[in-house]
């Protein structure tokens, strides 16, 4: 199994320590608004990478952790902290917002059937995990003291700048700005943030005798080192937490517990919509529920995105959600048409499975294995299919009560017939018999496919 390992920029042959326990962390939301199809795209695509993993027999242990708080609207340690913002926006407490927002982000996990993290892990449950951290940071060395926080010395880690090719000397010129008098550097970055007299910030804890929070890189690092233990198999995140949070985190692991943070580390690329990316600073989101008001499952999104790759950008339109609707939809129908066949007698096609996986190994080639799919979506049987839902978690309709039988089939083909010789009044009222059976007839360029209405 290849994957892109973006700390060594190159295409590697993946080999976990251990392949019972593959050990993966993936950076999660920050839960203070709604999640958008962005935001989701790269859960999705990471699921993928967990499928890929246990069809060649690896055994995944995922950590997925839940940003509650410390987390502010700006990178550069300054702005509000964003669970404040959203409380102030809707009139909550912060801890309602997290409870919110987190329900809302696992039910769209559940919507698109991703697979459950081994551990959900909320920041403010690892309070005492990251407190240790910063004391070990500062025992280390790594880190020092100001009037308002704990701030990692980054020139106290030589390779600090490694990951993300960072300019340093160029960094201190641009941001002299907003450079704190007390930071010995200006790529130093707060562990922890004090709460000074009459600021309003709600999570508050007590430690190194001042009320304070986390710092928003910290929890990754101290619930890493709490739940899975360094260095970790594979990382994954978006590609925009390269050059700050990934980084950061990479500096603490190593500053507290002079050790490597992972082997493999995996960015995907952003979504767009008129080649903007989707950003709630744009006003340009799209969730999922606006996807399913129009019409469309989650599902039909999941296959729109794994036509593309995940280190490519992909610009979002609802013709292109169209087209994968019909693409999932004659899926649904090979599957339908191979039940009601009970085609259980058709041979499986042989090496199909080994080469989709062989089409994922290779740095989780989705659109190939697609493209093969449907070369082959004729002859290949219900079990085949099955391999299909399962590699990538999609609905197919494989497991439904219903399915049309070959009566509803025949009236398809009497509707088909009653349309080319334009007798509208016999068409028409095959579609209410049909409608009336939960089934409707979508024409496409591929003739007629049959779906259910609900
Ligand atoms: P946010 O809550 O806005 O900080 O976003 C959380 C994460 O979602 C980011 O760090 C990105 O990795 C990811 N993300 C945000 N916007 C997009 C987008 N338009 N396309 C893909 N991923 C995104
Ligand atoms: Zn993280």
């Amino acid at each position: 199994m290849r994957l892109y390992n973006t700390s060594t920029k190159s295409l590697e042959e993946f080999k976990p320590k251990n392949p019972e326990e593959v050990k993966i962390y993936t950076c999660g939301p920050t839960v203070y608004s709604a999640p958008h199809i962005g935001n989701f795209s790269a859960y999705i695509y990471w699921d993928l990478l967990l499928r890929t993993l246990i069809a060649n027999g690896f055994a995944p242990k995922r950590v997925l952790n839940l940003t509650d708080v410390g987390h502010l609207t700006s990178d550069g340690d300054t702005g509000e902290d964003k669970l404040e913002k959203g409380a102030k926006r809707e009139g909550k407490t912060v801890w309602e917002i997290a409870d919110y927002y987190i329900d809302l982000f696992k039910s769209g996990f559940k919507k698109l059937n991703l697979l459950e993290p081994y551990k959900w892990a909320r920041a403010t449950d690892y309070i005492e995990q990251s407190e240790d951290l910063v004391k070990k940071l500062i025992e280390n060395g790594f880190a020092y003291e100001t009037s308002d926080g704990v701030y990692f010395d980054t020139s106290k880690f030589s390779a600090y700048s490694d990951f993300a090719h960072l300019d340093l000397n160029h960094q201190k010129a641009g941001a002299r700005v907003a450079f704190s008098s007390e930071k010995r550097n200006v790529s130093d970055f707060a562990v922890w943030k004090f709460i000074k007299e009459g600021e309003n910030h709600a999570m508050r804890w007590d430690f190194l005798g001042r009320p304070g929070y986390p710092g928003w890189h910290l929890e990754c690092s101290s619930i890493i080192h709490a739940e899975l233990g360094e260095p970790i198999d594979i990382h994954t995140g978006g590609i925009d937490h390269i050059p700050v949070h990934h980084t950061n985190e990479i500096a603490q692991t190593f500053g507290a517990f002079g050790s490597e943070l992972s082997k493999t580390w995996l960015h995907c690329n952003f979504i767009t919509i008129d080649s903007e990316k989707i950003s709630k600073s744009l006003g340009n989101i799209i969730t999922l529920e606006d996807i399913e008001k129009k019409g469309y499952s989650t599902h039909d999104f999941k296959l729109w995105l794994y036509q593309g790759h995940y280190r490519k950008e992909r610009n979002f339109t609802y013709e292109d959600l169209e087209s994968a609707r019909i693409r999932r939809l004659k899926w649904i129908n090979f599957v339908l048409k191979n039940r009601q066949n009970n085609a259980i007698d058709t041979p499986r096609t042989p090496n199909f499975k080994s080469t989709l996986l062989e089409n994922l190994n290779n740095d989780l080639n989705s659109a190939e294995a697609f493209a093969y799919i449907d070369q082959v979506a004729e002859t290949i049987n219900i079990e085949d299919w099955r391999d299909v839902s399962e590699l990538f978690g999609l609905d197919l309709r494989l497991d439904d009560s219903m399915a049309p039988s070959k009566e509803d089939y025949a009236l398809v083909e009497a509707r088909s017939k009653a349309r080319e010789e334009k007798n509208w009044p016999e068409a028409d009222r095959i579609r209410d018999e049909l409608a009336s059976k939960n089934l409707t007839v979508l024409d496409t360029a591929d003739g007629p496919l049959l779906q259910f209405l609900r």
